[in-house]
Formats: C-alpha cells, sequence, structure tokens
C-alpha cells in the first residue's frame, strides 16, 4: 500500500546537507543551567539539527516529575539565542501547541502516547493549522502501522508539510535487551508506503539504557532511516527522567563520531560494477528460485488430484513434520538460519495446502 502525503524536504540545518537529522538534548528540561551547559556542549559537535527537551512530560504513573513547564519554554528561548540551535519539544494537546508556537519552538513532536490517540492526534492538528513548523510524529506504544499512518496523515492534512515520523520502537510483553521493541520491519513498511517521508529512530528510547545507544543508532543508519533523536543530560545520573538512557555530551560526541554513515551507492566506479555484478548473480537466482516454486505447486496440484480421486486427506501431519525437520537440518548443515529456513517452510506447506484444498473443493473430473 502506497499512502499520499504533501512533503516538502526537512533542511538539517547544518554544514553538509546530507547529514542525518539529529535531535539531542535531555529527556527533560529541569533547570536553565543544565539546558545551556548541555546545549553548548550539543553545539561544539556542529553535528546537531536541533536541541530537544521534553517541557509536559508523559509519566506513566502519577508522583514522578512531569515537566517544569511554560518556564522551560523560555530557557529553551536562551538556549536558541546564545547558541543558535533550533528547539524541540513534545506536545500533547492544544495548549502545549499554542505556547510552543508562542515561544517560537522550531520543531514539535507528537509523543508516542499521544499517537496512539486519534482524538488527541486532531486535537493537536488542527492546533497546528497554518504553521510552517516542522513537525515529528512519534510511532504508537503499540505496533499498529495504520494507527501511525494515520496520524501522520492527520497532521499533513493541517496543512503540515514539513513532516516526518520518528520511530522509538514498541511495547511488547516479550522478554526483550530493549525497553522498547525495535521492530525495524514497521518502520521499513512505513518507508516504503511513502519513501519520501524522512524517518528519524529514537535510540534513547529504543534502548532504555545509554549502554546500547550506539548500537541501535548504527543499526538504523544501515537501513537508511534519516535521522535520530538521542537525550542528552549534561548530568544523566542526577536526571529526573530517564536517568540510564542519558548520555553525557562526551559520549554523544563519541558516538556521533563513531557513526558510519553509508552511502545509498558506492562512490568509485569499479566498486560500483562489483556490486552490478552481485546483483545480476542475486536477479538470476531469483529467477531459478521462482521457476522452483513453479515446479513445486504443480506438483502439489498433481498429489492433490490425485488425493480426491482416491478420497486420501489433504494434511498429514506425520509427512510435514518429517519434511520441515529434514529441511531444516539441511538448511543449517548448508550455513542457513534454521529458523528462517522454517518460516520459508512454512509459507510454501501453506500454499502447497491452500492449492490441494482448492482442488478437493471441485468436482471430480469425468474423463
Ligand atoms: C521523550 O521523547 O522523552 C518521550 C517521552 O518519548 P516517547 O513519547 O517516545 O515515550
Ligand atoms: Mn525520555
Amino acid at each position: 500500500m502506497q499512502i499520499n502525503l504533501e512533503l516538502e524536504p526537512l533542511d538539517n540545518g547544518l554544514e553538509n546537507p546530507s547529514w542525518p537529522f539529529l535531535l539531542a538534548g535531555p529527556c527533560s528540561a529541569e533547570t536553565e543551567e543544565q539546558m545551556l551547559d548541555t546545549a553548548r556542549q550539543l553545539k561544539a559537535t556542529q553535528r546537531v539539527s536541533a536541541f530537544r527537551a521534553g517541557i509536559w512530560k508523559p509519566r506513566t504513573r502519577p508522583g514522578s516529575f512531569e515537566g517544569i513547564g511554560e518556564p522551560g519554554l523560555q530557557w529553551l528561548q536562551t538556549v536558541k539565542a546564545e547558541t543558535g540551535l533550533r528547539t524541540a519539544v513534545e506536545v500533547a494537546s492544544a495548549a502545549h501547541v499554542e505556547l510552543a508556537l508562542k515561544y517560537d519552538v522550531d520543531v514539535l513532536w507528537v509523543g508516542a502516547r499521544s499517537s496512539a490517540n486519534p482524538f488527541t492526534v486532531q486535537e493537536i492538528a488542527d492546533a497546528l493549522k497554518g504553521t510552517d513548523k516542522i513537525v515529528l510524529v512519534k510511532n504508537p506504544v503499540s505496533p499498529d502501522l495504520p494507527l501511525w499512518v494515520g496520524a501522520l496523515e492527520r497532521i499533513n492534512r493541517a496543512g503540515i508539510k514539513k513532516l516526518g515520523a520518528i520511530h522509538r520502537g514498541f511495547s511488547s510483553h516479550e522478554d526483550s535487551v530493549f525497553r522498547n521493541v525495535p521492530m525495524w520491519h514497521l518502520a521499513i513498511e512505513l518507508k516504503k508506503m511513502c519513501p519520501a517521508l524522512p524517518i528519524i529512530c529514537d535510540p534513547s528510547h529504543i534502548s532504555g539504557k545509554r549502554e546500547l545507544v550506539s548500537f541501535v543508532a548504527q543499526k538504523a543508519l544501515d537501513i537508511n532511516m534519516n535521522g535520530l533523536m538521542i537525550e542528552v543530560h549534561n548530568n544523566p545520573a542526577c536526571a529526573l527522567s530517564d536517568a540510564e538512557q542519558q548520555l553525557t555530551p562526551d559520549s554523544f560526541a563519541h558516538v556521533i563520531s563513531d557513526l558510519m554513515l553509508r552511502f545509498m551507492e558506492p562512490m568509485t566506479v569499479a566498486s560500483k560494477n562489483i556490486l552490478e555484478e552481485y546483483r545480476k548473480q542475486l536477479d538470476e537466482l531469483d529467477d531459478d528460485l521462482i521457476q522452483m516454486l513453479s515446479k513445486r505447486m504443480k506438483i502439489s496440484q498433481k498429489i492433490g488430484q490425485y488425493k480426491q480421486e482416491n478420497n486420501v486427506m489433504v494434511l498429514q501431519m506425520n509427512r510435514w513434520e518429517e519434511i520441515l525437520n529434514h529441511r531444516v537440518k539441511m538448511g543449517e548443515a548448508m550455513g542457513l538460519n534454521g529458523k528462517f529456513i522454517k518460516q520459508q517452510m512454512e509459507i510454501i506447506h501453506d500454499e502447497s495446502i491452500r492449492i490441494q484444498t482448492n482442488i478437493m473443493h471441485t468436482e471430480p473430473i469425468d474423463e
């Protein structure tokens, strides 16, 4: 499926327009001193597109620090005046949008809890009408791609063209090293639906712990995400929210300088030719795979006809388990991932069953 969004490119405001769009700054604005100290160090990296700070914090349980509110917007103005960095805040209501616009915040983002609620997104979209600011929409907490798309569409229909998505991972009940499981396929699917939509990865909220941030950030760039949002605090140990995942400005600078920027295509003619050659080999192998699948399905069809004529059941569990075990073992012996082979065989088997049951449901042909 494709989605139609009217988009204008996001300007990263940096010396090199092809660098990732980097948002960095504390989870929460706490004091003016914390903001300025952090922002000055971030500015020194010359790679930051916008300074982020949470002004209103959506906390899971009451009683935790819920954000400093309006004074934080004043500090953000000071940050912009002193460092020249653009500013970014999360907005969760029309009132937040009005205040953020009043204090001339440059980037407004819709948080993961808000993007899960179409009423809230619509309220934010209505309040944004007429502004030319950059607006970013985080994925909803649950792995629901249409809900994410719907939130982007609502904001876009309010006339926001400088629009982007933020991939911050998803809640899951499964055990995971991540605070929010990345489920990269959902971000990739969104990119396929709308290739022009910039997607920014938030490794901080995916990781939940600072040690994982650089790994997740690199992975995001490897799959062609367009930017990163990383939480940075001048004293993470004392942070009032998300203390475990925030980086010091120093370690942020290291993470950024260690990141490998990948190119869409190789730079030299020689390496382009090598890649072309590999791609040609892959194309040929894919053609072979499809021919083999076609042959295999034709045999399934013959088996189906035979079973119908002889009144034999389509699904034979023993036979299927035998096929599966044998193929998985063979795949593993050939250096393939057993889980991958199992998934492929299950898809092929489902299709065989579908073909055979279709035959069962047609009348035998009298010859
Ligand atoms: C945040 O960016 O600090 C935040 C609250 O993020 P999320 O909406 O992704 O939980
Ligand atoms: Mn946070």
